[in-house]
C-alpha cells in the first residue's frame, strides 16, 4: 500500500562481520586514512560497472549524467560526504553486499588481522572488506542510495558498526547513485580538512578513471599511464601507478611498458613487485591484470591475460581492437584476446630471460621471492623453452646453498659425451652431499643439481628433460651410463682385489643377504656406484626416485612402497670383514645381526623406515658387544 510510512527495519551484522568490525573499531591503526583510497574505490568500480551496462545498452536511470566522484566535507560537523553516480545498490544488494562477507578465506582474514602479523593496510585492500574500514573513522555511517534499474526505490542503511543496522527505503526521488555519510570519532575529525583529504586522495588515488572532485576543484590526474609513450614517462609515475594498483607500499622491481601496433593493437604496463604476495597463501584468487578496452575498464584482474605462474605480475592491459561491448564471458572465446594474452606472456618471459642474463644478482633476487610461484609453469607447454630456461637450482658445483644454477650453466659443464642431467634431493647441501647415492658421482666429477623443495624435484620429474637430455634423480639412473666417464682420481688407494676363491665366497655371501631380506627387497647386488659406504638402496632403473614415491604417496594412497635394490660395497671394511665371518661360520648370526642393521640404516637414509625401534636396540645390542671387545684390547679390565 503506497500511503502506509515504509518503516526501519533492525538487521544484525553477520558474524564474521561483527568480528572484522570489532577488530577495526577498536584498533588504533596507523593507516587509518586508508579508508578514503576503500571508498573511492568503491564509488569507481560502481561506476566502472554503470559505464559497462551502458555500453551494453540497458535501459538506465538518469542516462547521461556525468560519471564521477564528490566529496564533501564539513569540520564543524565532523563530517566527510563521499557520492557517485556510479550503478547504486538495491535494497537487496545492500544487505548481500554489505552486512556480510562474500569472499571464501574471511577466517584466515581475520586471524592474520587478529595476529596482526601483516600491515591492514596491505590485507585490507586486497582482501575485499574495504567498505568496513570506513569504521576506523566513523562513530555513525549513512548511506542512500539508488539503483540504476528504475523501478527500484532508494535505500537508506545506517550503522554506528557495533553490531547492527538499519534500512529503510526512501520516498524521496534521489539521483542515481550513492552517497555515504560519514560521521568521524572525536579523535578522527582532523579527516575533514580540506588539505588533508586532498593529500590522501592524491596519495592513494590519483589515477582512478573517473573525475575526483573535492568541493568544486578537480583534483586527480586521470591519464591512462599505459597509452603514453615509455620517453615521457618518468620513473616516479611508473612508481606512484604500481603503488595505486598493487596497493605495495614499495616501489616495484620491474617495470614491463609494451606497446604494439601490428597485427594486433594493444599497450600494456605490467610490473613485478619486489615481494612476493603470496605470503600467506590464502589469496591465490588475487591476481590478474586490468583490462582495459579504450581506456574503458572491462574487467578487474582478468586471469585469462596471464597463466597463473605468472600471476606475480602486477597490471593493465588496453586494447583498440576489442569490442566495448564484449563480455566477460566471451573473452576467452575471443582470437583477439587471445593473441594478446599469448603476446604478454611471451614478452614477460623474454623481459625475465633478459634479465636473468644482463643482470644475474637482481635476476636471482627475482627467483627468491617469486620462484615458488613461477615453478607453476611446468605444464605450459607453449613456451617450455624459456620457462626452463628461467629454471635455477642449487647445485654441487656452488660452493653455497643460496647459490642458483640454470641449466644452460649446467649443459656447459658437461662431461664429454654426457646426456644426462642428474639431479638430488635433501633437506640441506649438507645432507645431499653425505647422501650414498652421490659417492660415484662426486668420484667422476659429475654435476649433480641439489634440490631442497619438493616441488623442484616434482618439476624436474614432469618435465623429463631439458633439450635433448635426460633428467634423472641420483637414486634411479642406470650405472651404464657412467661407464664411460673416468674417476678423477684414479690412483686413489683401492683395496687389493679379491682372490678368485674370495670372489665366489662374495657372491654366495650376496645369496645368503637376500635369503636374510627375503622379499623386503627385489635384488642383492654389488654395488658399482658407492666408495665410502658399505650398502645403500636404489631404485630400480628409469622408477620413480625415492621423494616422488613419498610425495605420490602423500597425494594417493594406491602407490604402495615400491621394492628397491640392496647394493653392497665389496670394497668397504666391513663387507670385508663380513666375509671373513661368513668364510669361517656361513651361518653365524653375526651376520644376519649386520645386514638386518646395514638394510635399516639404509631405509632411514631413504626416509622409508617406519619403525626405528629394532634399529636402535640392535644397534645397542652391538654397541654393547664392541665396548667389551675395546676394552679387552685396551686391557681395561
Ligand atoms: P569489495 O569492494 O572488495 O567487494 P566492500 O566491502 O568494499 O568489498 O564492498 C562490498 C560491496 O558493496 C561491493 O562489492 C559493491 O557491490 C557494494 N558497494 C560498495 N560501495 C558501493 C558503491 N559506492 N556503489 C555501489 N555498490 C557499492
Amino acid at each position: 500500500m503506497s500511503t502506509e510510512q515504509p518503516t526501519t527495519k533492525k538487521y544484525e551484522f553477520k558474524a564474521e562481520v561483527k568480528q572484522l568490525l570489532d577488530i577495526l573499531v577498536h584498533s588504533l591503526y596507523t593507516s587509518r586514512e586508508i579508508f578514503l583510497r576503500e571508498l573511492i574505490s568503491n564509488s569507481s568500480d560502481a561506476l566502472d560497472k554503470l559505464r559497462f551496462e551502458s555500453t551494453k545498452g540497458t535501459d538506465i536511470l538518469d542516462n547521461g549524467i556525468p560519471l564521477e566522484i564528490k566529496i564533501d566535507f564539513d569540520e564543524k560537523k565532523k563530517l566527510i560526504t563521499i557520492s557517485d553516480t556510479g550503478i547504486g545498490m538495491t535494497k537487496d544488494e545492500l544487505i548481500t553486499n554489505i552486512g556480510t562477507i562474500a569472499k571464501s578465506g574471511s577466517a584466515d582474514f581475520l586471524k592474520q588481522l587478529k595476529e596482526s602479523k601483516a600491515d591492514v593496510n596491505n590485507i585490507i585492500g586486497k582482501f575485499g572488506v574495504g567498505f568496513y574500514s570506513v569504521f576506523m573513522v566513523a562513530e555513525e555511517v549513512v548511506i542512500k542510495t539508488k539503483s540504476f534499474k528504475k523501478e527500484e526505490p532508494a535505500v537508506e542503511w545506517k550503522s554506528n558498526g557495533l553490531g547492527d543496522y538499519e534500512i529503510v527505503e526512501l520516498d524521496d526521488k534521489l539521483q542515481r547513485g550513492t552517497t555515504i555519510d560519514i560521521h568521524l570519532k572525536e579523535d578522527t575529525k582532523d579527516f575533514a580538512e580540506k588539505y588533508r583529504l586532498e593529500t590522501v586522495i592524491k596519495k592513494h588515488s590519483n589515477f582512478i578513471s573517473f573525475p575526483i572532485y573535492l568541493g568544486s576543484e578537480k583534483i586527480n590526474t586521470v591519464a591512462a599511464l599505459w597509452r603514453e609513450p615509455k620517453s615521457s614517462v618518468k620513473k616516479e609515475q611508473y612508481n606512484e601507478f604500481y603503488k595505486f594498483l598493487s596497493y605495495d607500499s614499495e616501489e616495484p622491481a620491474d617495470v614491463i611498458h609494451i606497446s604494439v601496433d601490428a597485427p594486433i593493437q594493444f599497450n600494456a604496463l605490467m610490473f613485478i613487485p619486489k615481494k612476493s604476495y603470496d605470503f600467506f597463501g590464502y589469496n591465490r584468487e588475487d591476481y590478474g591484470l586490468d583490462l582495459y578496452v579504450r581506456r574503458v575498464l572491462i574487467q578487474h584482474k582478468n586471469k585469462d591475460l596471464l597463466p597463473e605462474y605468472l600471476g606475480f605480475v602486477k597490471g593493465v592491459v588496453d586494447s583498440e581492437d576489442l569490442p566495448l561491448n564484449i563480455s566477460r564471458e566471451t573473452l576467452q572465446e575471443n582470437i583477439i584476446f587471445t593473441k594478446i594474452a599469448q603476446n604478454i606472456t611471451g614478452q614477460i618471459l623474454s623481459y625475465l630471460l633478459k634479465k636473468a642474463k644482463d643482470e644475474p644478482e637482481k635476476y636471482a633476487e627475482f627467483w627468491k621471492e617469486h620462484g615458488r610461484y613461477f615453478k607453476l609453469g611446468y605444464s605450459d607447454f607453449t613456451n617450455m623453452e624459456k620457462f626452463q630456461q628461467l629454471l635455477r637450482f642449487n647445485s654441487s658445483f656452488n660452493d653455497k646453498a643460496e647459490s642458483l644454477t640454470s641449466f644452460d650453466d649446467y649443459v656447459t659443464r658437461f662431461k664429454e659425451g654426457q646426456k644426462e642431467i642428474y639431479y638430488a634431493f635433501g633437506s640441506s647441501k649438507d645432507a645431499i652431499s653425505q647422501d650414498p647415492h652421490l659417492e660415484i658421482f662426486k668420484n667422476k666429477g659429475l654435476e649433480v643439481f641439489y634440490l631442497y623443495d619438493p616441488l623442484d624435484e616434482f618439476v624436474l620429474s614432469s618435465i623429463r628433460k631439458y633439450k635433448d637430455y635426460e633428467l634423472k634423480s641420483v637414486d634411479s639412473i642406470d650405472l651404464k651410463n657412467l661407464d664411460s666417464f673416468k674417476d678423477i682420481d684414479e690412483k686413489k688407494d683401492k683395496p687389493e682385489e679379491l682372490s678368485k676363491d674370495d670372489s665366489k665366497h662374495f657372491d654366495s655371501l650376496l645369496s645368503k643377504i637376500k635369503d636374510i631380506l627375503g622379499d623386503r627387497v627385489t635384488e642383492v647386488n654389488e654395488s658399482k656406484r658407492l666408495s665410502g659406504s658399505p650398502a645403500v638402496l636404489v631404485n630400480p632403473d628409469d622408477s620413480m626416485s625415492s621423494t616422488m614415491q613419498k610425495i605420490m604417496r602423500m597425494t594417493n594412497k594406491e602407490v604402495g612402497v615400491q621394492k628397491k635394490i640392496f647394493e653392497v660395497n665389496k670394497d668397504h671394511k666391513l663387507i670385508r670383514n663380513l666375509l671373513k665371518v661368513y668364510k669361517a661360520n656361513s651361518k653365524d648370526d653375526y651376520i644376519t645381526n649386520v645386514v638386518e642393521e646395514l638394510f635399516e640404516s639404509a631405509l632411514l637414509l631413504d626416509g622409508s623406515l617406519t619403525d626405528p625401534h629394532r634399529l636402535v636396540s640392535r644397534l645397542n645390542k652391538m654397541l654393547e658387544q664392541s665396548s667389551d671387545w675395546y676394552t679387552e684390547i685396551k686391557k681395561l679390565n
